[in-house]
């Protein structure tokens, strides 16, 4: 299997640090209000890796943390935290707002057919383990305290601009009015934010003598030293987290114990409408939700995510959406077809589609073999849909001994020349969703819609 590492910009064959099972770790959502399609195409895209991975025969464990806490507004050191803004304006609680969005995801997560990782980590369950991590950083020398809280010192770790490509010269140049005075350098980051007097923030632990909230960056790492323990094999997340995010926790990892954080490096591009990342802060958002207003499920917006390649540059259109709606209405009928024919497994093809996935997970080409092959056993197909998690097969039903019956009695009134007994029993088919064919073979049902 190749995969596009970032840490090294190169393709590189996969190796499991240990044999048979992979470590995976997915950065995940903030959960104070409900995500974007733009958001869910890199799950979707890492639902592909996982499947992928299991497809050659890999057990994964991966882990998956939900942000509940220390995320800000300017996704900075300042400003709000997401979450009790998001309480503010909903008029609830951090932790019921917390709740709400955790089961809104996860229903999301199911909808799209997404394998659930091994384990889903809240940051706010890992606040001992963080204060712990914050300890040890500092034992070893890499932080400060300010009057705003524990800074992470960049300088301190050589490696700091590596990850990234950074030039740390002109982030400062660039930084220079916003960063604070107590900060020593531009790139700094906040491990432990102390909540002043009189400053609102429902989520408060103790911590050196005052109240405070864990950084942003520092529950990823910890969660992976607590549940998967560094390094591990695979580490995902969007090509915005490259910079700061990811370089963060690499940086932190390495203070707190020296090693590095993950072999291969997995970033999605964005997925963008008229050349714009879908974001909210543009404001040109659909949800999944949006979608269902209009007619398609959350499959067909996986397929249509599927039908690009994770690392290029997408355009979001209802016109492809469409599209893709369509080529699903088309698998399914093949599947349909195939319930109604002997059956003949090739075993070629699917290794085929399998060595298009191996290929840095190439699902555009693996759909493009499908759709060339003229016949797909039932069997491949049930491969196929365990590749993708397209919900193909549990879609498709072999209709009723009734609706096989009225074919049968259609066939007869065709062979006896009746047209309009066979037109009723057409249209009395097609109100239940299905449409009859008239091949040399016979008839045969497919899907209307
Ligand atoms: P967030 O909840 O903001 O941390 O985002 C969750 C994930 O969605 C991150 O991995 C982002 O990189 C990713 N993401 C955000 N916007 C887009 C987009 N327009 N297309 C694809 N992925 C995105
Ligand atoms: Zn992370």
């Amino acid at each position: 299997m190749k995969l596009y590492n970032t840490a090294s910009k190169k393709l590189e064959t996969f190796k499991p640090i240990s044999d048979g099972i992979v470590k995976v770790y997915t950065c995940g959502p903030t959960v104070y209000s409900s995500p974007h399609i733009g958001n869910f195409a890199s799950y979707i895209y890492w639902d592909l890796l996982v499947r992928t991975l299991i497809a050659n025969g890999y057990k994964v464990n991966r882990v998956m943390n939900m942000t509940d806490v220390g995320h800000l507004v300017s996704d900075g050191d300042d400003g709000e935290d997401k979450l009790e803004k998001g309480a503010r304006k909903e008029n609830k609680t951090v932790w019921e707002v917390a709740d709400y969005y955790i089961n809104e995801f996860m229903d999301s997560f199911h909808a799209l057919n997404l394998l659930e990782p091994e384990k889903i980590c809240r940051a706010t369950d890992y606040v001992e383990e963080v204060k712990a991590a914050v300890d040890a950083m500092t034992a070893n020398g890499f932080t400060y305290e300010t009057s705003d809280g524990i800074y992470f010192d960049v300088a301190k770790f050589p490696d700091y601009a590596k990850f990234a490509g950074l030039d740390l010269d002109k982030l400062k140049a660039g930084a220079r009015v916003e960063f604070s005075d107590e900060k020593h350098g531009a790139a700094d980051f906040a491990v432990w934010k102390f909540i002043k007097p009189g400053e609102k923030h429902a989520m408060r632990w103790d911590y050196l003598g005052r109240p405070g909230y864990p950084g942003w960056h520092i529950e990823c790492s910890t969660i992976i030293d607590a549940e998967l323990g560094e390094p591990i094999d695979i580490h995902t997340g969007g090509i915005d987290h490259i910079p700061v995010h990811h370089t963060n926790e690499i940086a932190q990892t390495y203070a707190i114990s020296g090693k590095p954080l993950a072999n291969y490096w997995l970033h999605c591009n964005f997925i963008n409408i008229d050349g714009e990342r879908i974001a909210k802060s543009t404001g040109n958002i659909y949800t999944l939700a949006d979608l269902a207003e209009r007619g398609f499920a959350p499959l067909d917006y996986k397929l249509w995510v599927l039908q690009g390649h994770y690392q290029g540059d997408r355009n979001f259109t209802f016109g492809g959406l469409d599209a893709a709606k369509n080529r699903r209405l088309n698998w399914r009928n093949r599947i349909a077809l195939e319930l109604q024919k002997p059956q003949k497994t090739n075993r070629e093809f699917f290794k085929k589609v399998l060595e298009a996935l191996d290929n840095n997970l190439n699902s555009a080409e693996a759909f493009a073999i499908i759709d060339n092959t003229a016949e797909i056993s039932l069997d491949d197909w049930r491969d196929i849909d365990s590749l993708f998690g397209l919900g193909l097969i549990d879609s498709v039903q072999d209709i009723s001994k009734e609706d096989k019956a009225l074919i049968s009695e259609r066939e007869k009134a065709r062979a006896a020349k009746d047209w309009a007994k066979s037109d009723d029993i057409r249209h009395e088919l097609e109100i239940k969703g299905i449409t009859i064919k008239d091949t040399p073979d016979g008839s045969i049902w497919q899907y209307l819609k």
